[in-house]
């Protein structure tokens, strides 16, 4: 079933150096939306960029029919995101795919972000506040300026960590000491990474060691949305034979343990 709709833009702002903010009227769709889920907006007014491109849901405000996108300006698409306008109408196909899982037993969830992993994160960070699931978050960015999701989280009920390359506090080794004092120290019950190959890798090993559970948001470049084109293709792993899937239509959440992380 096609999912367009053709929404009005409230508010569409730049918020830090690379990082731009976008609010739309969701009063015209009756689709509920959940965490990790992601909306295929069309970002350009004229021919090009011909496709749409993919963005994850970074808040969903049920009481007052607004959801929010968190997007970092990378290339064409993007840029003519930017020039939107509060009253323009925006053209998003969604909500599209599988969120993330937060099973009613979890207390105590970690969530680890780098870059615009973290507008993914925020959403399921908003959901775990909402249910009295306490939530603690490792938030990576290159700079303090690349966080500014941290306050949203914090607003959430989150205990945020922040390490940055400028603070040479974002490497692996470093970020396994944290996550490994928080999983020990606070009995977390999942994982959840958005974000960083190197920091999904890192979530794997430590889910498998300490035998908890955890799903990861892939961030591939995607074609259509739909299934038809088969450019987001990733593999997965289920007991010891691999299958190629679809990021938009089995993902973009996955179990952790299952990626193949290249
Ligand atoms: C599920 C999901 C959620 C995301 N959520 C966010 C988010 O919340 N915030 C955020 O900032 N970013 C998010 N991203 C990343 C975001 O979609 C990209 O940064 C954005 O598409 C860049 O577009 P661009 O035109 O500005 O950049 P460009 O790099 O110029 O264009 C990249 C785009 O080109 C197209 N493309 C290029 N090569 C191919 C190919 N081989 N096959 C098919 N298509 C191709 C794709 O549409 C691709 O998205 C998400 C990505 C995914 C998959």
């Amino acid at each position: 079933m096609m999912k367009q709709h053709l929404l009005p833009i409230l508010t569409n702002v730049q918020v830090s150096k690379r990082y731009w903010h976008m609010t739309i009227d969701t009063s015209g769709m009756t689709d509920d939306i959940e965490p990790g889920q992601f909306f295929h907006i069309r970002c350009s007014e004229g021919a090009f960029p011909f496709l749409r491109r993919p963005f994850s849901i970074y808040r969903i405000n049920r009481e007052d029919d607004t959801m929010e996108f968190l997007y970092l300006v990378k290339g064409e698409g993007t840029k003519d995101l930017t020039k939107k306008q509060p009253g323009d109408t925006a053209d998003v196909l969604g909500p599209l795919g599988y969120g993330f899982k937060l099973q009613p037993e979890y207390k105590e969830i970690l969530l680890t972000a780098r870059g615009v992993g973290i507008a993914t994160l925020a959403a399921l960070a908003q959901e775990a506040g909402q249910k009295g699931v306490r939530c603690t978050a490792i938030l990576s960015a290159r700079s303090k300026n690349d966080l500014l999701a941290a306050e949203t989280l914090q607003d959430f009920g989150a205990e945020v960590h922040h390490v940055t390359e400028e603070e040479g506090t974002s490497d692996v080794e470093s970020v396994e000491t944290r996550m490994r004092d928080i999983i020990e120290r606070k009995d977390v019950d999942a994982l959840y990474t958005c974000g960083s190959r190197r920091l999904s890798r890192l979530n794997q090993r430590l889910a498998a060691e300490y035998g908890l559970p955890g799903e990861i948001a892939l961030e591939e470049q995607m074609g259509c949305a739909m299934g038809a084109c088969f450019a987001c293709v990733c593999d997965l792993e289920e007991e010891g034979k691999y299958r190629s899937v679809r990021v938009c239509l089995e993902g973009p959440v996955f179990p952790l343990e299952k990626v193949v992380i290249s």
